[in-house]
């Protein structure tokens, strides 16, 4: 049976704080304007959008939950993970997510030098403005490369200069998918797996970070197929996973979806608030003493 939706849901964005086009508060204003009343401001490490974001939310009718998405590195690919009703104010985890940021600026520095060094020439100060203050990315070095003239769409510097076969690729430090689900869970939050598609053997990796404390499993993503959001469904009843979903909108038509283009159901909210503050796993191992990003050189 489908749930008729009253209104759109968009549970996965990004903004100006980390590699979206848009200010936090413009987000949700273009969110309101395609209906959506539920929406996760899910910038990369940081919340820093979020009192803008709740503030527009407010005055334009938008329930904005403060969220952020962790990327982590693994062997077990692109497995990135959303943690929703995080607080802004916790100032412990504003240190972990400091850190992750910190860790993401060197390695963005790093791709530059071996860009660089390979003939592209690229300026650290062009992709810094760029971002304009952001948690740096990758998105920010693409939108460098194409205005240098280095490749012919801001899509194919992802496809050939900047992607992980690249000379120019720098792996990051950071977390390990479990301790990102720990992360959101010892801060109270709720951690949903984004776009399981990316995730390498995610059949063996599912059980290790659903005991690690998972809540949530992106079932509903613009590039999804029909089959593919069968499969996660049924992952999500066999694991006892809220099914969650969105656009991951960043500005720039990329991921398949429109904002609020993504179907999710009212039930998934109530779902998800059932989740939270329970299972308050033990502190993830700190990660404070991994390797500097410059070792990987
Ligand atoms: P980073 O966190 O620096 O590794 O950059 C990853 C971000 O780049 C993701 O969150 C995506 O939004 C974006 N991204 C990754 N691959 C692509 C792609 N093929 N085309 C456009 N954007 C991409
Ligand atoms: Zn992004
Ligand atoms: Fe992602
Ligand atoms: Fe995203």
């Amino acid at each position: 049976m489908t749930e008729t939706l009253a209104y759109p849901i968009d549970l996965h964005t990004h903004s100006l704080r980390s590699d979206g086009a848009y200010a936090p508060a413009e987000v949700v204003h273009r969110a309101a304007a395609r209906g959506v009343r539920i929406q996760a401001l899910s910038d990369h490490d940081t919340l820093m959008g979020a009192a803008e974001a709740v503030a527009e939310g407010e005055r334009l009718g938008v329930r904005v939950i403060p969220s952020t998405e962790l990327n982590t590195e693994s062997e077990w690919g692109d497995v990135h993970v959303l943690g929703y009703f995080l607080d802004p104010n916790d100032a412990a985890l504003e240190d972990r997510l400091r850190w992750l940021r910190e860790n993401r600026g060197r390695r963005i520095e790093l791709m530059v030098e071996k860009l660089n060094a390979l003939g592209f020439s690229v300026r650290l100060e062009r992709v810094l403005e760029i971002a304009q203050g952001g948690a740096l990315g990758r998105p920010h070095l693409a939108q460098a490369l194409f205005e240098a003239g280095h490749v012919p769409t801001y899509d194919a510097a992802f496809a050939t200069l900047i992607s992980k076969e690249s000379p120019a690729y720098v792996a990051r430090v950071g977390l390990t998918p479990h301790e990102a689900v720990a992360l959101v869970r010892t801060h109270r939050g709720v951690p949903s797996l984004a776009h399981p598609r990316t995730v390498i053997d995610l059949d063996a990796l599912l059980p290790q970070i659903v005991d690690a404390g998972l809540a949530g499993i992106e079932c509903y993503y613009g590039s999804h197929t029909p089959e593919s959001t069968v499969r996660y469904l049924s992952l999500a009843a066999r694991y006892d996973l809220v099914p969650t979903g969105g656009s991951d909108f960043h500005g720039r038509g990329e991921h398949g979806a429109p904002l609020g283009g993504v179907r999710v159901p009212e039930a998934s909210i109530s779902a998800l608030e059932a989740k939270r503050g329970s299972a308050g796993a033990e502190p993830p191992p700190s990660p404070y003493h991994s390797e500097p990003v410059g070792s990987q050189r």
